[in-house]
C-alpha cells in the first residue's frame, strides 16, 4: 500500500492518479494510519514571496528527496496559475517516480482521459503540429510515439469539423440498455433482454417520449449527430427497432443530420432483418463487434457468440447494403498473447470494415471481471504492448488512420482506445463526445447528457437513473432535468 501526504490536498486527484500509474496494483491511500503501508509519500507546499516550493519524499527501501519551485504572479487560484502548480507537482511526481523506478510512462505527465484536447486548443491559439509533439514531450514527457499520435488526431479532428461550427451544434445520444448477455468486462448500463422482455415495451414508449421532449428542446438547432448505444440496440425486435427508428425519423430532420449511428455490437443479436431496418431507416453508420476472433476467449468473456457469427452478421450487414462498418477489439483480454491478435486482425483483414477501434482493456470495478479476478489470475493477457504495435502497424498497411483516442482508468500498461478510420469515413459522434466540443443531449437509462459552454469553459452533466423500472418510474423528472439545462453553445 502507498500512502500519500500532503499538506495542502487541492491537487490530490491529479497525483494520486499519477502515483498510481506507477503502482499499478497498489492500493493509493490518501493519509491514514500505518497498517500494511510500504511506500511513503510526501509532497508539502511552502510559499515564499510569491515563489511556492514543492518537497517530495519518497520512502521505500531508499528515501529520496527533491523539490520544485514555481513562481505564481496574480491570483494564485485562477485557473492558469493553478494549471502550473498541478503541472508542477506531477512533474516532480514523475521525476521522482521514474527514477526510483526506473521507468517511464507513454503518456508521461498526463493522467486525464482525453489527452488530444490539448493539442487541439493549441491549434486554435495557432500552434504547428511539430511544435504541439515537442510540447508535449517537454512540458508533459509523453513519449515521442504517443506525442506524434496525439498531435496527428488532434489535427485530423480539426479537419473534420473545418468550417463548422460545432458549438452551435448538437448531437443526440440515445440509450438501449438490454444484452444478450453480460459481458466479462462490462461496466455498462446493460441488462440481458431475455430476463427484462415484460419491460422493454414500457422502456421503448418512455423512451419515445424522451426522444420527443429533446427534439422539441432543441427546435431550431442543427443536429450534428445521432448515436444509437447502450446495451445493443439490436437485442430488440425488428418491429421496436423499426418503431424506434421512426421515433427519431419523426423528431429530428434526418436530411441535415451529419451522421446517424447504431451499434448493432453483439453478433448474436443481429439478423437480415433488423439490418434491413436500420439501412431503409436511415441509418448511415453501424457497428460490428467482434472484440476477439479467438473462441476460447469469447467463451471465456461470455459474449455467446462465435467467430463464425462475426463473419455471418459482417457479411449480412453488407447485403443490407451497409457501407461504413465499425468493428471494435479489445487487447489486455485474459489469456490473450500479441499473435492472438495477430490472428484476430487478419480476420479483420479479410473482411476489411471502414473503421476499427481499438480497445486497451480496463478493469471496472462495476464488472464481473473484477469482482470474480481471482478465478482468471492465471490468465493474466501477455505483451499488451506489443499487441497495441501490431494493431498501429496493422493500421498503417491497411488505410487506416487514427481520428480519436481517449484513456480510462486503471487501463492494462496504461494504454489507450484508438479509433482509426479509412479516410472518410471517420466516427463524428466518437471525436464530438470525446473532444466535449458541443451539447449532446442523451435520451434512456443510465445516459447522460452533457451541456458544453464554450465561452465559460464549463461543461454540466445531467443524468438519468440507471434501473430501468427508476426510468419508467420517474421518466418525468428525466425530461425536466434536460429541460432546465440551458442548451450551451
Ligand atoms: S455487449 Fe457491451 S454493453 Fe453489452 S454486455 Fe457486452 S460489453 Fe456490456
Amino acid at each position: 500500500m502507498v500512502r500519500l501526504k500532503m499538506n495542502r490536498e487541492e491537487f490530490a486527484y491529479d497525483c494520486i492518479s499519477l502515483i498510481k500509474a506507477f503502482y499499478p496494483k497498489e492500493k493509493i491511500l490518501l493519509h491514514g494510519d500505518d497498517e500494511g503501508v510500504t511506500t511513503e509519500i510526501v509532497l508539502d507546499r511552502f510559499l515564499e514571496g510569491n515563489v511556492h516550493e514543492i518537497r517530495m519524499t519518497l520512502s521505500e527501501e531508499q528515501t529520496t528527496r527533491k523539490s520544485r519551485f514555481v513562481t505564481i504572479e496574480g491570483d494564485e487560484n485562477s485557473l492558469e496559475n493553478k494549471r502550473l502548480l498541478r503541472m508542477a507537482y506531477k512533474d516532480l511526481i514523475y521525476e521522482v517516480l521514474s527514477e526510483a523506478k526506473q521507468e517511464t510512462l507513454p503518456w508521461g505527465t498526463l493522467t486525464g482521459v482525453r489527452p488530444t484536447k490539448l493539442p487541439y486548443s493549441w491549434y486554435q491559439e495557432g500552434m504547428t503540429e511539430t511544435e504541439a509533439v515537442n510540447r508535449l514531450m517537454t512540458e508533459y514527457r509523453v513519449s515521442p510515439e504517443k506525442a506524434q499520435t496525439a498531435a496527428q488526431i488532434a489535427m485530423t479532428e480539426r479537419e473534420l469539423f473545418a468550417g463548422i461550427d460545432v458549438s452551435k451544434e448538437i448531437s443526440i445520444y440515445i440509450g438501449i440498455p438490454f444484452c444478450p448477455t453480460t459481458c466479462l468486462y462490462c461496466s455498462f448500463t446493460s441488462y440481458p433482454i431475455a430476463e427484462y422482455q415484460n419491460l422493454t415495451e414500457a422502456y421503448l414508449s418512455c423512451l419515445f417520449r424522451e426522444i420527443q421532449a429533446v427534439s422539441q428542446m432543441t427546435k431550431g438547432r442543427k443536429v450534428t449527430a445521432i448515436y444509437i448505444g447502450g446495451g445493443t440496440p439490436t437485442s430488440l425486435t425488428a418491429d421496436q427497432l423499426r418503431r424506434l427508428l421512426h421515433t427519431v425519423r419523426e423528431n429530428f430532420d434526418l436530411k441535415t443530420v451529419r451522421e446517424f449511428t447504431v451499434e448493432a455490437g453483439r453478433p448474436d443479436s443481429v439478423d437480415f432483418e433488423k439490418l434491413l431496418v436500420l439501412k431503409e431507416e436511415g441509418v448511415t453508420r453501424i457497428s460490428i463487434n467482434p472484440q476477439t476472433m479467438k473462441q476460447e476467449t469469447l467463451d471465456l468473456i461470455g459474449r455467446r457468440h462465435s467467430v463464425e457469427d462475426v463473419r455471418r452478421a459482417f457479411a449480412l450487414a453488407r447485403e443490407a447494403g451497409h457501407d461504413n462498418i465499425n468493428m471494435d477489439l479489445i487487447l489486455g483480454l485474459p489469456g490473450e498473447n500479441a499473435d492472438d491478435v495477430s490472428a484476430t486482425l487478419s480476420e479483420i483483414a479479410t473482411l476489411s470494415p471502414e473503421d476499427l477501434t481499438v480497445h486497451t482493456l480496463a478493469l471496472k470495478r462495476a464488472s464481473r471481471l473484477v469482482r470474480e479476478i481471482d478465478r482468471y489470475e492465471d490468465l493474466t493477457p501477455t505483451d499488451t504492448v506489443e499487441s497495441l504495435q501490431r494493431t498501429i502497424t496493422f493500421a498503417k498497411e491497411h488505410g487506416y488512420r487514427p481520428y480519436y483516442l481517449y484513456r480510462q482508468k486503471n487501463m492494462a500498461e496504461n494504454l489507450e482506445n484508438v479509433g482509426y478510420a479509412k479516410p472518410g469515413h471517420e466516427g463524428l459522434y466518437n471525436i464530438l463526445i470525446m473532444e466535449e466540443m458541443q451539447t449532446i443531449l442523451a435520451c434512456g437509462a443510465g445516459a447522460t447528457s452533457k451541456f458544453v459552454y464554450p465561452e465559460q469553459n464549463r461543461i454540466e452533466r445531467a443524468d438519468n437513473v440507471k434501473s430501468i423500472r427508476d426510468y419508467i418510474e420517474r421518466i418525468d423528472e428525466m425530461i425536466d432535468r434536460k429541460r432546465r439545462m440551458p442548451l450551451g453553445g
